[in-house]
């Protein structure tokens, strides 16, 4: 159906950000350790503005992860909305600075290769092994799930069906928990993201909502602050050294270019701090 093409054609953006992600870290743009296991050859060139572009939102998504992650002390959870083959939790985990839980949903097609690279690749499996305390991890083709880390299977757009998931999955709403979605919300109509959003602020009475978009998409309801930095602004707060180094990379030739991407996109946050955690903060 029609709409099996469209959903097919949203799953495959999913291969187009890490195949985007291998190429800027292998051109040094950041480190990541775990993206080669997901996607093996570096693949073609891509241009130096789409490299700078995912250097800024990489970098600025895990900014503001890591300041919840510091102001909680890591007595929280992440829900990874739309997550593909991100590295994330990963990261945390060499970094010491993991959540109680690690949620990732996404579609079932997706998670199902996930899982097929978790499987097969030590490095990505020893991490979840050496966290969790039975011997056994509990494992099917469309989710898998041990202590610290899982990743399900679901429709963002079906709530019902995402919020019985997510429970099956030991989810504590009374945890201050991150959302995120990179890059995700996109794909649904305005409606369906409304509601995903407004579900989150429902039912989490602490939590924090990440979201790298274009500009005009997110909503306030529900949420008791709402910041968005477009990312030409989010560029220029980044740590300026670590800006000069990369602009040394390769060399751009139109500037211009940079800055209308950048001008598109943006990443805005929305805090609920119902039990006073000093969220607003952040
Ligand atoms: N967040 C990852 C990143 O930035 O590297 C992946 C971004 S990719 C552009 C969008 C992801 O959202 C895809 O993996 C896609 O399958 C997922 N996605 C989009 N709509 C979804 C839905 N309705 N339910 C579950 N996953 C969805």
């Amino acid at each position: 159906t029609d709409s099996d093409t469209a959903d097919e054609a949203v799953r495959a953006t999913c291969d187009d950000a890490s195949t985007c992600k291998r190429f800027a870290t292998s051109k040094g743009y950041w480190t990541d350790l775990y993206v080669q296991y997901f996607v093996r050859q570096i693949g073609e060139r891509k241009a130096p503005e789409i490299n700078r572009g995912y250097y800024g939102r990489v970098r600025g998504m895990n900014l503001l992860i890591d300041a919840f992650l510091k102001k909680t002390q890591c007595d929280c959870q992440v829900v990874n909305l739309g997550a593909g083959l991100d590295t994330t939790f990963w990261r945390l985990k060499d970094e010491n600075v993991m959540p109680k839980k690690f949620f990732e949903v996404d579609f079932p097609m997706i998670v199902a290769r996930k899982i097929h690279h978790i499987k097969t690749k030590p490095p990505l499996s020893k991490p979840l092994i050496e966290t969790h305390s039975t011997d056994s991890l509990r494992l099917d083709g469309h989710s898998l799930d041990s202590d610290r880390y899982c990743i399900i299977g679901a429709d963002l757009r079906d709530l019902p069906a995402l919020e019985e998931k997510l429970k099956k999955f030991q989810i504590n709403p009374e945890l201050p928990t991150l959302f995120l979605s990179e890059c995700v919300l996109v794909y649904m109509t305005p409606e369906q993201s409304s509601k995903l959003v407004n579900w989150v602020a429902d039912t989490f009475p602490a939590a924090m909502f990440i979201n790298y978009e274009q500009k005009e998409r997110f909503l306030s309801a529900g949420w008791e602050s709402v910041n968005a930095l477009d990312m030409m602004t989010v560029y220029s707060v980044l740590p300026q050294e670590d800006v000069a180094r990369i602009e040394r990379l390769e060399f751009l030739d139109e500037r211009e270019l940079l800055q209308q991407l950048l001008q598109h996109y943006c990443i805005c946050w929305a805090v609920k701090d119902k039990l006073s955690l000093g969220e607003a903060s952040i």
